[in-house]
C-alpha cells in the first residue's frame, strides 16, 4: 500500500463502514452494492514525488487509486477504465472527446449508477462543463481531484475518492448533471472554478454557492443547479476559439493573432460588465467583420456581462458591432459552449440564446 490508511476510528470513515455494514478496512466488495464507473485521467490525485526530481509526477493507475482507499468497496462496486493519466495541464479538445465517449459508453450500461472522472484540477472545471453540455443523462458524473499528492501526509485523495464514489451511486445526486467532489463540498459543473491555487477547498461557485454536502450520514444537496443545456457533439474536430485577456493598455495584436491562427471564435476576458479600450474593440469589429464570433465576458469573478456603456468599446458598442455577450460564464467556460455552438452555427443571434439559456 502506497498511502497510509486512516484511521478506522474516524467518524466519516466509520459511517461508511457501518453503512455497508462491514468492518472498514480491507474487505471484500459486496456484490448487491451499486456500480460505479471510474475513469481515471491523471491530476495531482494519482501523482507522487519522484525521488530523482523531487517533484510530483503521475504515478497511479485507476486500481492503484482505488486500492488505496479503505472502505470503498463497502460503498459501491467501483469498474475502474485508466483512459489517460496526465497532468490536467495537457487537457484538449481531443482528450475531452475522449472522456466524453467513456463516459457515455459507461453511462449506457443498465447496472451503471453513475460515472466518476479522476482529474487534475488545474483545468477539471472545463473538462466538467464540457462533458456536462455534451452528455444528455440523468446518472450522475463527478469529477474529482485532489491538492495535495499520494506522497504527501495528508493526501486529499483518499477522503475525496470515496466522496465522490458516494455521490456517484446517490438516488438524489440523479437530473443533477455533472458535479465536482473536493474537500467534502459539492458544486454544479457551469458554476464551480478552481480559487485557491493549493488550499483543499478550491472548487468554490461564487455567489451561487454549493450543491451540496457530502455529510458522514449522507449526500445532501440543497438546489438543483437551474441552467443546464445539451448540445450534442459532432463528428470531427471541435471548432477553434481563442481567449483573449483584456488589461490597462491591451493593444489589438492578440485578437488579430487568434483570427491568423483560424480561430473560428474568440472569447474576449473583457473587463468589468463587458468593456474593452478602442484599439481592442478596433481589431474586434475587423473579426465580426470577417465572419469570426466574438464572444464578450469578463475578468470578474461574479456578475453577468452586460451592454450598458457607450463609450468606444463599452458594452453597448460591442453589442450593435455584433458580439455576443457570454452571460457569467467565465472565459474559460464561454469558450467551451461557443466551441460546441460553432459546430452547428455562426450566426451571432443563434449563438447569444445558447448563452441566454
Ligand atoms: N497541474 C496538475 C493537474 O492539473 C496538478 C494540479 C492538480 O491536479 O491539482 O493535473
Amino acid at each position: 500500500m502506497k498511502i497510509a490508511a486512516r484511521p478506522c476510528f474516524s467518524l466519516p470513515w466509520l459511517f461508511v463502514a457501518l453503512s455497508g455494514l462491514l468492518p472498514c478496512c480491507g474487505v471484500a466488495a459486496d456484490s448487491d452494492l451499486p456500480v460505479c464507473h471510474m475513469i481515471a485521467t491523471g491530476g495531482t490525485i494519482a501523482m507522487k514525488i519522484d525521488p530523482a526530481k523531487g517533484a510530483p509526477v503521475p504515478a497511479l493507475s485507476g486500481e492503484d487509486l482505488v486500492a488505496s482507499v479503505p472502505g470503498l468497496n463497502n460503498v459501491a462496486l467501483v469498474r475502474i477504465e485508466s483512459l489517460f493519466n496526465i497532468s490536467s495541464d495537457y487537457m484538449d479538445p481531443e482528450h475531452w472527446v475522449a472522456i466524453q465517449k467513456a463516459a457515455i459508453k459507461a453511462l449506457s450500461t443498465e447496472d451503471v449508477a453513475g460515472v466518476m472522472i479522476s482529474h487534475g484540477t488545474d483545468t477539471l472545471e472545463e473538462t466538467a462543463y464540457f462533458l456536462d453540455l455534451t452528455i444528455a443523462s440523468d446518472k450522475p458524473i463527478v469529477l474529482v481531484g485532489a491538492q495535495r499528492n499520494a506522497s504527501e501526509p495528508d493526501f486529499d485523495g483518499p477522503r475525496n475518492l470515496i466522496n465522490a464514489t458516494r455521490i456517484c451511486v446517490s438516488p438524489q445526486a440523479r437530473g443533477k448533471g455533472v458535479m465536482i467532489a473536493l474537500n467534502n463540498q459539492i458544486n454544479a459543473a457551469r458554476e464551480a472554478t478552481k480559487t485557491n491555487t493549493s488550499d483543499v477547498e478550491t472548487f468554490k461557485s461564487g455567489e451561487f454557492g454549493f450543491l451540496g454536502v457530502v455529510d458522514p450520514d449522507r449526500v445532501v444537496f440543497h438546489r438543483t443547479p437551474e441552467r443546464r443545456q445539451y448540445i450534442a457533439l459532432k463528428d470531427g474536430p471541435v471548432p477553434r476559439v481563442d481567449i483573449v485577456a483584456i488589461y490597462a493598455g491591451v493593444d489589438g495584436t492578440q485578437v488579430r493573432a487568434a483570427g491568423a491562427a483560424g480561430a473560428k471564435g474568440i472569447v474576449i476576458q473583457a473587463l468589468g460588465l463587458g468593456n474593452v479600450n478602442i484599439p481592442v474593440y478596433e481589431a474586434i469589429k475587423e473579426a465580426i467583420k470577417r465572419g469570426v464570433v466574438v464572444v464578450i465576458s469578463t475578468r470578474v469573478p461574479n456578475g453577468r456581462v452586460l451592454p450598458v456603456y457607450g463609450t468606444m468599446g463599452g458594452g453597448q458598442t460591442l453589442k450593435e458591432a455584433g458580439a455576443v455577450f457570454a452571460d457569467n460564464l467565465s472565459p474559460q467556460k464561454a469558450r467551451i459552449l461557443l466551441m460546441l455552438a460553432l459546430q452547428n452555427t455562426s450566426n451571432a443571434v443563434e449563438i447569444q440564446r445558447l448563452f441566454d439559456r
